[in-house]
């Protein structure tokens, strides 16, 4: 139980609807309570590793619990971030050390204090991603989750944090906390907002459009840019940037009243660092191994991808996930519309931009819809099903096997094989005047802008069932609304895409019609097979599986030139043949198996067929894809 008031206080902002009163409860007692100081400051960058002061004080007479988190937003696996800390030392307010218990593994708790208690510590990290903590000669590169300690009970407590960078090293600071008159020191009204603010320490580059809202505000957008290419290469990056941005305010006609008056991507592309994206309030991380001398290209549907969230996901946010508790992992039934969505809108907007071709469009289109349609995931688990298995699944690590590949979807795919699906249908019934667009839109309205009693707070989430009624209500029709999430969100069914496609002049087909097919079955050179045996495909009735060794198909040995997919080559479908191999343990079996024809599909264009799209084709194509600018 984490006891957090603003736990409790978002649940009665929800309730009631009493946001006036909150606000105004909120403002006494942050007042009343002293900040939580912070100071971060990196004397061996070489090494990898901060220095963290974190002081609090007007403690009540009680144990303090200061604790690394589990978790941090957007990565939904558990992280134990308390690994990397070290060397922890506990103060009180005369100077006094205090040694602390160790209740869990992430916990220090300390007791005996006057009122006030410093926590000194040592934390490791280098890991450049959206996740960790990241220090080295060239940047620190801070999660906020992986690198401070926070304290029960002081969740709703301002916090204010000083940087000490290293001298001689030319870095600034970017991140979305709260300026203040010294440019290295910085506030959050409250731990959810601390922890949701990344801060890139670097000799980075700074690029900054504004944007206007239909109230009149503007908005600042800035993109800082740790990177290894030339101020030409940063420029393009962020006039590509800017049509992203401005693409996606059309969607919804507004962008979100960024709480500091402005957005930052926190960008890394240096060859060291891991390709990721993660969402935050006012800001993204967005990084990459590719150098943006290369132009690019490369990173840009990171960037419209995690854009997209500063709307879905921190704003449309599931009540699974608000507030956030970084103690343990967070379950969200509801990820195949915070990602799948946002994944599906990231590739429609690069589209509408004209930064992607609409070939490499239709060829996502097409994989996608494969997915959800050949993957065995979906015999067991529906949309909603598969987003609670994020917690296994993004960016978890385990050293015992899984057969993950045969029970899981990834919500990114199957949302967004949702979101095609929905897009097109209330195009096809609407003739063209309803879209997603509008629905994004409605969400927004009712979930997003309403904001929340403070920053880094939601006051309305949305829950599965408020989403459903939304639908009904854009749709205007509450049984297309019930019949589409139960088929197809709820339910495990899935969507004629063929159909919806066509009135876009695109073709779902399938990849190699006519070719006998006996499932995705891989090996390595010695026969050896690697992949899990799916259970939707005629290979698993041979009665092998990963470890074991494929020594003979159909009568032929496999090895020199001969390989299982060859010998299934020259089969067709309906052909049974045998397989013959050997388990780990030495003992040699055999199965026969029916070769099915190839289930896979791919979209193309009918232009890519030799025919030419009809002008409604054309006209639906503009709609959909093309520029919603004026
Ligand atoms: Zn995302």
């Amino acid at each position: 139980m984490v006891g957090s008031v603003s736990r409790s206080m978002a649940r009665s902002v929800r309730r009631a609807g009493v946001l006036a009163v909150v606000v105004l409860l909120l403002a006494g007692s942050a007042a009343a309570q002293a900040p939580i100081e912070y100071r971060v400051s990196f004397p061996a960058p070489a090494h990898h590793w901060a220095q963290i002061e974190v002081s609090f004080s007007g403690l009540p007479n009680a144990p303090l619990h200061a604790r690394m988190s589990r978790s941090s937003p957007g990565r939904y696996a558990v992280h134990e971030f308390a690994k990397n800390v070290y060397d922890v030392h506990a103060f009180d307010g005369a100077g006094r050390e205090l040694v602390p218990s160790r209740p869990d593994p992430s916990a220090w708790d300390v007791e005996g204090h006057d009122g006030m208690v410093r926590i000194t510590y040592k934390i490791y990290g280098n890991t450049v991603d959206g996740t960790y903590l990241a220090i080295d000669t060239t940047h620190a590169h801070v999660n906020m989750p992986a690198t401070f300690m926070w304290a029960r009970g002081l969740e709703d407590r301002a916090v204010r944090l000083q940087i000490v960078p290293p001298p001689a090293l030319g870095w600034t600071p970017a991140t979305q906390l709260f300026p203040t008159s010294d440019p290295w020191t910085f506030t959050a009204p409250n731990m959810q907002y601390l922890m949701d603010s990344p801060i890139e320490l670097s000799a980075q580059a700074i690029r900054t459009f504004t944007v206007r809202n239909p109230d009149g505000r503007e908005l600042a957008i800035r993109a800082a840019v740790h990177h290894d290419a030339t101020n030409a290469d940063v420029d393009a990056y962020a006039a590509a940037v800017e049509k992203i941005v401005r693409e996606e305010g059309a969607i919804y006609g507004e962008f979100p009243d960024y709480e500091t008056g402005r957005y930052t991507f926190l960008a890394d592309y240096v060859p060291w660092g891991g390709g990721d994206g993660m969402e935050h309030r006012n800001s993204t991380v967005v990084s990459s191994a590719t150098s943006l001398r290369a132009g690019p290209a490369r990173v840009l549907s990171t960037v419209a991808h995690e854009f997209f969230h500063g709307w879905n996901v921190e704003r449309i946010r599931p009540a699974s996930l608000e507030p956030f508790d970084f103690t343990r992992a967070n379950i969200s039934g509801e990820l195949w519309l915070a990602e799948g969505f946002t994944q599906y809108y990231g590739g429609l907007v690069m589209q509408r931009t004209g930064l992607a071709p609409l070939d490499a469009t239709v060829r996502t289109i097409g994989s996608t819809v494969n997915a959800v349609l050949t993957d065995p995931g979906r015999l067991l688990n529906s949309a909603v099903d598969m987003s609670r298995l994020a917690p296994f699944s993004d960016a978890a690590t385990s050293i015992d096997r899984t057969n993950l590949s045969n029970t899981f979807i990834s919500y990114y795919t199957y949302g967004s094989a949702i979101a095609l699906a929905l897009d097109l249908s209330l195009r096809e019934r609407s003739g063209g005047r309803i879209s997603l667009d509008d629905y994004m839109r409605a969400m927004w309205r009712k979930h997003g802008k309403p904001g929340g009693p403070q920053p880094g707070l939601v006051a309305n989430p949305y829950t599965l069932r408020d989403a459903r009624a939304t639908l009904a209500e854009v749709a205007g029709d509450r049984t297309f609304a019930d019949g589409f999430f139960d088929m197809y969100i709820e339910g495990r069914e899935v969507a004629d895409y063929a159909r919806l496609l066509q009135p876009a002049g695109i073709i779902l087909r399938k990849r190699h019609p006519g070719a006998a097919w006996l499932g995705p079955v891989t090996l390595d050179p010695a026969g050896r097979v690697t992949s899990l045996v799916q259970p939707n495909t005629p290979a698993i009735e041979a009665g092998f599986d990963q470890d074991d060794v494929i020594t003979s198909a159909d009568g032929k040995r496999i090895g020199g030139g001969t390989t299982l997919e060859s010998i299934v080559r020259a089969h067709k479908p309906g052909d049974r043949l045998t397989i013959a191999f050997t388990h780990p343990d030495g003992t040699q079996a055999s199965g026969i198996v029916t070769l099915a024809e190839d289930p896979s599909v791919e979209a193309v264009t009918v232009e890519s067929t030799g025919a030419a799209p009809t002008d409604a084709q054309k006209a639906f194509r503009t709609a959909w894809l093309g520029s919603k600018l004026p």
